[in-house]
């Protein structure tokens, strides 16, 4: 069943569909610890414009709407090392919007490679204006003030959520289920499970909206959480995706037993390396020559390797890993990846 997309306003910022490949070098290294799991994963982090990652999707829905509102300026917020706003930078620029962005300095770090380096250094040159901001700052509100005073100015101003997860952002998952669904008949493998990291909940809930939407089991769709506790997470992630669902097909509703998130490898806390991470980040680099980040896949596929070695997997099972980008967050941290 198709989720007749066209109705909504889109910017193109990623090659459709984006590739899925079988992860054969990691499965030889796993051997017998992979109990019999044939692993793919969805390459989200190839891309048009900057870098690439998963909030690309979503700002092919966030744009498309900014342009046919008539805006010419967009205004987002994050942490300071956040892939969404130096993505908001970068299609921003393409698509001729100017762009400001208020970062909070969430992790508690202030050596210079966090601080100046990997996604931080980037937005400058994309060319935003940036507003840092303390950690516990109310991002969002600085945001919309700052909108207020261009709007005074007669500039057409729209504000992202964090994340983009917004209703019309999280529209870009259903799309990436959309793409799943195709891409699975056409290649003859049905996945038992769509893995993902779980940060600001609108890649889980816009592939759970859109799985129920085209009739097919929400569940497919399993995230590990990374930056809000697993309660929390699954709470947001379950609000968003019936946010999303009263666009695709108004009167569906998921239930909580919907949603599967995991939250048991965060580690101490968002953005705080763990050893999993590190292993998981190592391992497919040096069995794929694909690059996970510290911040949120490393740690989404660090679950999924600990979930597969536990035998929560079963033999024969096809398991799609969103691999969702975010490499500039390595270079942000290579003292994480010092050889001990
Ligand atoms: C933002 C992000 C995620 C999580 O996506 P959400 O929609 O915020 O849950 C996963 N991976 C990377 C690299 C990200 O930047």
């Amino acid at each position: 069943m198709s989720l007749d997309l066209d109705r909504f306003p889109r910017l193109a910022l990623v090659p459709h569909p984006t590739p899925i490949q079988p992860l054969n070098g990691l499965s030889s290294a796993l051997g017998a610890a992979l109990n019999g799991v044939r692993l793919f994963m969805k390459r989200d982090d190839i891309a048009y414009v900057g870098g690439g990652g998963n909030k690309l999707r979503k700002l092919e829905f966030l744009l498309g709407a900014a342009r046919s509102d008539g805006a010419d300026t967009v205004i987002t917020v994050g942490a300071l090392q956040s892939n969404h706003a130096r993505l908001t930078a970068a299609a921003a620029a393409r698509e001729n919007f100017a762009c400001e962005l208020f970062l909070t300095r969430t992790v508690p770090r202030t050596d210079p490679d966090y601080t100046g380096n990997g996604n931080r250094f980037l937005d400058d040159l994309f060319g935003a204006s940036v507003h840092e901001l303390a950690g516990d700052a109310d991002s969002l509100a600085a945001a919309e003030a700052r909108a207020a005073a261009l709007r005074a100015e007669g500039r057409r101003v729209q504000v992202f959520p964090s994340g983009g997860s917004s209703a019309v952002g999280s529209l870009g998952y259903a799309a990436c289920a959309e793409e799943i669904v195709a891409q699975s008949e056409a290649m003859g493998v049905t996945f038992a499970h769509i893995i993902t990291a779980n940060g600001s909940a609108g890649t889980h809930a816009g592939l759970a909206a859109g799985l129920f939407a085209m009739g097919r089991d929400p569940k497919l769709a399993k995230s590990y959480a990374v930056l809000a506790t697993q309660g929390q997470a699954e709470a947001e992630t379950l609000a968003k995706a019936n946010a999303t669902l009263a666009l695709l097909k108004p009167g569906a509703t998921l239930d909580p037993s919907d949603v599967v998130v995991d939250g048991s490898h965060r580690g101490p806390g968002y953005g705080i390396p763990t050893d999993a991470m590190r292993e998981a980040v190592r391992l497919i680099a040096r069995t794929e020559g694909v690059l996970l980040d510290p911040v949120y896949s490393g740690k989404a596929f660090a679950g999924l390797l600990h979930d597969i070695r536990a035998g929560h997997y079963r033999p024969g099972d096809a398991v799609l890993f969103l691999m969702t980008g975010g490499v500039p967050g390595l270079f942000a941290s290579p003292s994480a990846f010092a050889e001990g």
